[in-house]
Parts: C-alpha cells; structure tokens; sequence
C-alpha cells in the first residue's frame, strides 16, 4: 500500500493567506467559464484532485467529461502504464469558488476498461443496484481529529496531555472546545455543497469533533461522505490546521475516532420493521470478520472494549447499548420499526466499501 507521510510540517506559506489580496483576485469576473474541481481517492484512502475548465455549467452527471491523471503518482498505477481515468458520478456546489463552479466526485478506470484497484465505488454501486427495492437509507457519524502543524492534537499542551474526558463532549467554553471555527466554516460549506449534512457535535477527546450525512439513499451516501471530507480537508487548509481520520490517534485512556454506520431498509422503517432489523443482526454476526476486514485500518486499536467500543473479534448487539458492536436506538425497539446503528466502522473506513458490504450481507452477493 502507498503511504503518505503525515508528519509534513505547515508553515506560514503552505497556508492559504486569507487577504484582502487574495478575495481581489477570488472576485475576478470568469467571463462565462466554468471551474470544475475533479476529486477522487488514492490508493492511501487520501484524497487528490485536479482542476478542469468548462465553457458552460454542466445539467447533468453526463454533460461532465471524463478526464485522466498520472496515477504514477499517486501510487495507483505503474509508471509505464501511468494513464488512470476519472469518469464524474456526482457534482456539487462549489462552496470556495462561489458562482457556477462544482466539486466533482470521480471513479478511477483503467485503459483496460476494468475499475482501478482502489475504486471501491463501483462494486458498491452495483450491489446497491441490485438490491434498490429495499432503499436502503444511510447516516453516518463522521468523527475526526484535529491536529496542530506539528501533528499533536490542536490546542492541547505541547509535550503534555489537558485535563481527563468529561467536559469536552459537546462542550462549549474557551478550554473545552478547539477551533470552532473550522467546524462552523465546514458546516456551512457542506450545506452550501448541497451534501445532506444531518449535524455536528464536539466529541469525548479534545479536539475531536463529529458531523453526519444523511440519510442518504444508496450509494449516495459514499459520495456525499467523500465529498465532505475533501470539503473538511480543504477548509482545515485555510486555517491551516491538519484532519485526521486515525482511528487511535493518541492510545491510552483517550477516546478513539469512528465511523457510526447507521442503516434502515424499506421493511425497517414500514410497521413490525424490528422483525427485519433482528434478522439483519443474525446475518452481521455470521459475516462480523469479513466486515471487520474493510471497517477501517488500524481499528483493533480503537476496538478495545473500553470507550464505547466493543470487542473486535465477537458481534454482539444490544438496545441502548454503547458497548455492543451494533446498537438499536429505544425509540426503534419501542416503536417496532426503524433502523439500526454498526459502531464497529473506524473514521478511516470507506464508506463505498462500509455500506457496499452492509447490503452483500444483508441481501446476497452480485456478479459485477
Ligand atoms: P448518535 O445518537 O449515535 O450520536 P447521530 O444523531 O449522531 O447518532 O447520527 C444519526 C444518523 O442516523 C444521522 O446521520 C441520521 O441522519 C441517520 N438516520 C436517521 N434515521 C435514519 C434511518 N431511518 N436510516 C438510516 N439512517 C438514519
Ligand atoms: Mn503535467
Ligand atoms: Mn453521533
Ligand atoms: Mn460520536
Ligand atoms: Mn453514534
């Protein structure tokens, strides 16, 4: 796998200077072109993109051409075979560049026709394809950390820890909470993008903080989540403060960082849904490894039992329950109907391949 060093130091250059200077020229009249930004995964579950110039705003998905980039560098495909082709599946509102510019979520394809190795959208795609008469509905609660230019969690004492957990979940004071503002800007700009941001919340370490998306239908979800990180990633570069989506980012009696999966079928949601919900948990437990496998590198760190976690190894679900792999909400189990929600999947996970095996085991596996 390629990796990318984290330990890249920003300095006062790497940060965008947010000046008079700088909104002169963001101004700047675009005499009818269109900027669009191509955004795709690499092969570390980073993101890359490119910037691409239209002579008109695009109607659909299909007025977007498809367009490459030298995957030699990014370490999804050898040098002497180094095109990889990026075919649009999903545009947004571009919220940096204003007007009729767009954010572009992008597949990876091969000359040979077959999907990059890294593109994990399109197996998802079309298991979701296959079994859309259940619309499955997702939300997932997207947590993250954030880190300070020398890679230390934002705000906390250089060389030290602050005080224990307790006053920082949903905390509101100077001391409790660090950069707000980044959240706030984050938050407007996905909602600006046009992605279904459901909330956001401080969370039990700090520096660490949650939003969510959806629910969304299908495989929109995948997208829509990706596109909110590229949004995060891109406004923490503002402010010049680094995102990260490590599981553990610092061991010990700290909470870890997940990717709360929350899902429901047709059938959960309509009356004496529970029936369909409790026969999802026999069919997650019988599948719990093969699940495990694509719920987030380094995750047996965050999957301790302790911190709201449960085992990595055992499926165990349970109502009300923040210690079990699975948990069904009080209103769901009292109402008989709703949906259901797989803490095992770490903040690093991909969502394409999270939701993607949720309906293989749900619903059965598909020729793609
Ligand atoms: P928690 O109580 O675990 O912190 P959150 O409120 O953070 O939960 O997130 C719940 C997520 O579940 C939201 O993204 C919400 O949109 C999503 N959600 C709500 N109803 C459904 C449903 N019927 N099916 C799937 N997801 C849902
Ligand atoms: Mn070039
Ligand atoms: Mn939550
Ligand atoms: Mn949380
Ligand atoms: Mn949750």
């Amino acid at each position: 796998m390629y990796s990318v060093a984290d330990n890249f130091q920003a300095t006062e250059s790497t940060v965008i200077s947010n000046t008079a200077t700088l909104q002169k020229y963001l101004q700047l009249d675009q005499k009818g072109s269109v900027i669009a930004e191509y955004v795709w995964i690499d092969a570390s579950g980073g993101l890359r993109s490119k910037c691409k110039t239209l002579t008109e705003k695009p109607k659909s998905i299909d007025d977007l051409p498809e367009w490459n980039f030298d995957g030699s560098s990014t370490g999804q495909a050898p040098g002497d075979n180094s095109d990889v082709y990026l075919r649009p599946v999903a545009f947004f509102a571009d919220p940096f560049r204003l007007g009729d510019n767009i954010l572009v979520m992008a597949e990876c394809w091969m000359a040979d026709g077959k999907p990059n190795a890294y593109n994990f959208r399109h197996d998802a795609a079309v298991i979701m394809k296959a079994h859309e008469s259940h619309v499955f509905w997702f939300g997932l609660e997207q947590e993250y950390t954030m880190l300070g230019a020398d890679g230390w969690p934002y705000g906390w004492p250089k060389n030290g820890f602050p005080a224990p957990q307790g006053p920082y979940y949903c905390g509101v004071g100077t001391g409790k909470v660090m950069r707000r503002d980044i959240v706030e800007s984050h938050y407007k700009a996905c909602l600006y993008a046009g992605i279904n941001i459901s909330g956001t919340n401080a969370e039990v370490m700090p520096a660490q903080w949650e939003y969510q998306v959806g629910p969304c239908v299908g495989i929109e979800l995948g997208d829509q989540l990706w596109m909110s990180r590229f949004i995060l990633q891109r406004v923490a570069e503002d402010f010049g403060t680094k995102i990260t989506f490590a599981p553990k980012p610092i061991p010990g009696d700290w909470n870890g960082a997940g990717l709360h999966t929350n899902v429901s079928t047709k059938e959960m949601r309509a009356d004496g849904g529970m029936k369909h919900i409790e026969a999802a948990m026999e069919k997650l437990a019988e599948r719990h490894k093969v699940h495990m496998e694509v719920y987030g590198e380094d995750n047996d760190q965050r999957m301790t039992g302790a911190h709201e976690t449960a085992s990595f190894d055992k499926f165990s679900w349970g109502v009300a329950n923040r210690g079990a792999s699975v948990r069904v909400n009080r209103a769901c189990a009292e109402e008989g109907k709703g949906y259901f929600e797989d803490r095992r999947p770490a903040s690093n996970a991909d969502p394409y391949q999270v939701t993607g095996m949720i309906v293989e085991t749900l619903c059965g596996k598909v020729k793609g």
